[in-house]
Formats: C-alpha cells, sequence, structure tokens
C-alpha cells in the first residue's frame, strides 16, 4: 500500500487494486474481486491483504485501475514563514488548480541540501519554512490561475518570497531541494519517523512535537520534510556529532515513546507510508487500539491459523 509525493493526487496504492488473486496460510486460492468497479456483497477481502506485509497469504496476480497519462506541469517553492500558514496556501493553490504534490521542508533542511549539493538558494528570502507545490494544466488559463495564487500568497503575507518554475529543467532543479533532504542529512545518522495525522492538525502536531524533544533532549536538532498536503511528515532527528551512534540511538528509542505519545494524542498513525515490519511491531498500539490489535490477530489465526505466512511481521 505505498504512497508517496503524489498521494494527494491519485491516493494510496490501494485506491488502484481492483482485484487480486492470493493464497492463503491454507492453501486456499482466492480470486477477490476480479477487476469489478461496483461489487456491493459485503466484506471486501481484497483490502485486508492490500498492506497486510504477505501476513495473511500470498499475491500472486494483482489487477491494477490506470488513468491519464499526466500533463504538463509546474513547480513552485514558497518561503512561508509560520507553519499554520502552510495549510492556507494549500487551500489557495487546491481552490484552483490541480496539484500532484504539495510538499514542505525546514530551513536547516534546505541549508544541509545547498551545502552538500552547492546548489544555490532558491530565492533571496529566507524562511522557517517553504512549501513545493507542483501543479497540472493543459492550457496557459492554468498557467495564470498559478500566477494569481502565487501573487495572493506574497499579498495576504502567507509567504514573503517564492519562484515559479519556467521550463522543465526548471521544474527539475526546484525538486532537488527536496528530494536531496535525505542525502544531505544522511552523515547525522539521523533517527526517522514517518508519521501522519489530518492535515489541519499538522501544525500543532509539529509544535508539539518539537517541544516534547526540547523538554528531553535540547541539544537535537530536528529536520522536517514531507507530504503535508497529506498529513505525512518525516521526522528527522540529527545525532549531534558529539554523540556516539549507539548512545544516539538508545537516547532516541526512549525519546520515541513520548513521541508516540504525541501521535497518539492527536489520534495519528506511527507508520505512514513505510509500513509496520518488526522494527515498528512494538509501536502498533499507539495507533490502533488493544481490541482492533485483538481482532488483527484473529484475523491473521482465520488465514494463517499454522503462522507461516511471513511469520513474526507487524502483529
Ligand atoms: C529509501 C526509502 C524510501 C521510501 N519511500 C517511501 C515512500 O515515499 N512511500 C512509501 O509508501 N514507501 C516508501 N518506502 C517504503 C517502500 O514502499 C517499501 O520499502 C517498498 O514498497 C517495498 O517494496 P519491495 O518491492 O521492496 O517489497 P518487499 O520488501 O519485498 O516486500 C514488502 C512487503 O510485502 C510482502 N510481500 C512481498 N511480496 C508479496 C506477495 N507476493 N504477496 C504478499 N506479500 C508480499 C513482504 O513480505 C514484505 O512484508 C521507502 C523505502 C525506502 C528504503
Amino acid at each position: 500500500n505505498a504512497g508517496g509525493i503524489r498521494v494527494i493526487r491519485y491516493g494510496m496504492t490501494r485506491n488502484w487494486v481492483a482485484g487480486l488473486k492470493v493464497v492463503t496460510g491454507t492453501g486456499d486460492l482466492l480470486d477477490l474481486n476480479g477487476g469489478l468497479v461496483k461489487n456491493n456483497t459485503g466484506y471486501d477481502l481484497r483490502h485486508l491483504f492490500v498492506g497486510s506485509e504477505g501476513t495473511l497469504g500470498f499475491i500472486v496476480e494483482a489487477t491494477m485501475k490506470l488513468t491519464d497519462k499526466p500533463m504538463d506541469s509546474t513547480v513552485i517553492v514558497l518561503a512561508v514563514p509560520e507553519m499554520s500558514d502552510c495549510l492556507a496556501v494549500l487551500q489557495l493553490f487546491r481552490r484552483d488548480l490541480v496539484l500532484n504534490a504539495f510538499e514542505f521542508f525546514s530551513h536547516n533542511a534546505l541549508q544541509k541540501v545547498m551545502s552538500t549539493t552547492h546548489l544555490a538558494a532558491p530565492m533571496a528570502t529566507d524562511s522557517p519554512y517553504y512549501v513545493l507545490l507542483e501543479f497540472e494544466h493543459s492550457d496557459t488559463a492554468a498557467l495564470s490561475r498559478a500566477e494569481t495564487a502565487f501573487a495572493n500568497c506574497l499579498e495576504q503575507d502567507l509567504a514573503v518570497d517564492g519562484v515559479m518554475a519556467t521550463s522543465g529543467k526548471q521544474n527539475k532543479q526546484l525538486w532537488q531541494y527536496r528530494e536531496r533532504i535525505t542525502e544531505a542529512i544522511t552523515p547525522s545518522t539521523p533517527y526517522k519517523n514517518d508519521i501522519a495525522v489530518r492535515p489541519s492538525q499538522v501544525p500543532r502536531f509539529l509544535a508539539a512535537i518539537d517541544q516534547v524533544t526540547a523538554r528531553y533532549f535540547p541539544e537535537f536538532e530536528i529536520v522536517w520534510f514531507g507530504h503535508i498536503g497529506d498529513g505525512n511528515l518525516h521526522l528527522n532527528i540529527l545525532r549531534p556529532e558529539d554523540w556516539q551512534v549507539t548512545d544516539f540511538k538508545s537516547a532516541c528509542d526512549e525519546l520515541n515513546h513520548h513521541i508516540l505519545d504525541v501521535v497518539h494524542e492527536f489520534r495519528g498513525s506511527v507508520s505512514a507510508e513505510h509500513g509496520i515490519g518488526l522494527l515498528k511491531k512494538s509501536y502498533l498500539r499507539y495507533t490502533r487500539s488493544e481490541s482492533e490489535i485483538a481482532l488483527l490477530r484473529n484475523l491473521k489465526q482465520v488465514f494463517d491459523p499454522n503462522g507461516i505466512m511471513n511469520p513474526g511481521k507487524m502483529l
């Protein structure tokens, strides 16, 4: 059930699965939904298998929906001083344009990208946050609407500066500020979290996590980036240079429980897109209730009574 930068446009992979053939842990071959568009006949088992990480059965065939080829697109990067204004910018652009992506990153993320890649600053003005959005257009009317939205952002003080690409080459250049963050922070052995809340909650959620981190480990630096348009944030805590990797990791493991308490408080997800696997098994309870986990275990028992399908994962 993967989904990344373009979830705001296309949704998660689940939305595109029209049918599955699955062999369960009991050896039964199930033919689920068979590519039907309409099939209102009770529980949709197809969706139980999407994102189940191989714990219920083995998918042997998938029928996927297709869509139109993407049209031309243009990238805009805006300097947004207030986190809460990122959402106002989203509303403004979404009203008049088809958005393919709506990403954000913090100023220190941009600085690290610039220092490791030697890319020049995207604009003259610094800001605590930046929004990168990509919109689709088939005609010049959409481009004019984008220019108007851009101007409105500046007029309403939602953004203090910005740049709109004028060519495919410039689109690619602007994407680099977002796409090269992971590479830029790798030397600091970041402790990563892939968390999500409802988009409207993002500003309060981000502030709460900054606060909890500063309370326990004020020396830790956080680099934020992610798919703010769908509420998915990538939280990266950087190892201070004078900390050993093992000490840093155990400190972060301890801190993580406080961070995940915040995720729980916001009714968020401990794994927006990366799944649970082994690493996040003990975190499941921050997003799923005790009774839900008990039901998941019961379902596992139904489809895989001998525990042979990806044993030990997820639950
Ligand atoms: C650097 C990096 C960036 C990432 N960024 C994103 C992102 O932006 N968005 C996102 O959604 N994810 C992201 N991911 C996670 C990524 O989606 C998953 O790692 C990837 O989808 C797994 O695909 P794979 O082909 O490697 O599958 P595998 O690792 O082989 O399998 C994934 C899971 O599916 C199960 N499985 C495999 N085949 C079958 C089958 N036939 N039937 C049933 N179960 C099966 C496996 O048991 C396993 O649990 C990222 C991962 C990395 C390493």
